[in-house]
């Protein structure tokens, strides 16, 4: 038979094996540097919300005015930062730019880093107006930041509406579009892409993932 004492230190032993793997698989999932979530937890991830997304659909269970959109912020002139400053001071503006998203950003928005100076976000929102909103308050408050040594550093942004059947490549492509537009419109700004086609600033081609810039 066994007794209390024991039983209590098999189920320590067994909490400490669970504690060791669930922080393996934490450390597998996040980025070193800022500790956000990595790019393959991001294929994950939007492949979760994908499906969770069409099961919602097939059971028109949509939420009123319910949307989700995936931004990609890419810093301005960050090679200028790393030539002026150095590798390390440029790690430290990642740092404090990953530490700005997670303090600007609700906790149920996921972020990622995606690589380099690029960073994803996927974020619920409640009304569809909300958006431009979120993105252009972290902008501003990342161009207000005075970071050590670095001073100002700006960020662009791309965003894309996620629709229950789009392939998370296409999303990337679509924002990637949005991004490369803001940087060629004087950086510093958010663009979205459904509107860049709307307006006719961007034209979908038939063939998807060809789009051509005006
Ligand atoms: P743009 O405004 O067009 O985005 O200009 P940019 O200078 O930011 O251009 P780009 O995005 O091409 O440059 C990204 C630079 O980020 C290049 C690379 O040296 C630097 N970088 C990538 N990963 C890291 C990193 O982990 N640490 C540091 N310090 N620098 C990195
Ligand atoms: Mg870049
Ligand atoms: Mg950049």
């Amino acid at each position: 038979m066994i007794c209390d004492s024991q039983l209590h230190e098999v189920i320590t032993s067994i909490l400490k094996i669970y504690q060791n793997f669930t922080g393996l698989i934490n450390d597998n999932e996040r980025d070193t540097l800022t500790g956000l979530l990595n790019r393959k937890t991001f294929d994950y991830k939007i492949n979760k919300i994908l499906v969770q997304m069409q099961e919602e659909a097939k059971l028109k269970n949509d939420e009123a005015n319910k949307a989700y959109f995936l931004a990609i912020f890419d810093i301005d002139h960050f090679k200028r930062v790393n030539d002026e400053f150095g590798h390390l001071i440029g790690d430290e503006v990642l740092l404090l730019f990953s530490q700005l998203m997670t303090q600007t950003f609700r906790s149920r928005d996921q972020i990622f880093r995606f690589g380099g100076e690029e960073f994803v976000g996927v974020f619920e929102c409640s009304s569809h107006d909300d958006i431009p909103n979120v993105l252009n308050r972290f902008r501003e408050k990342v161009g207000g930041f005075d970071f050590p040594q670095v001073g100002k550093v700006t960020v662009s942004a791309g965003y894309t509406q996620i629709f229950a059947y789009d392939l998370p490549s296409q999303l990337i492509d679509h924002s990637d579009l949005a991004l490369y537009f803001a940087k060629n419109n004087g950086r510093n700004r958010v663009s979205f892409y459904e509107q860049l086609i709307a307006d006719g600033a961007l034209q979908e081609n038939k063939k998807e993932g060809d789009i051509e810039l005006f």
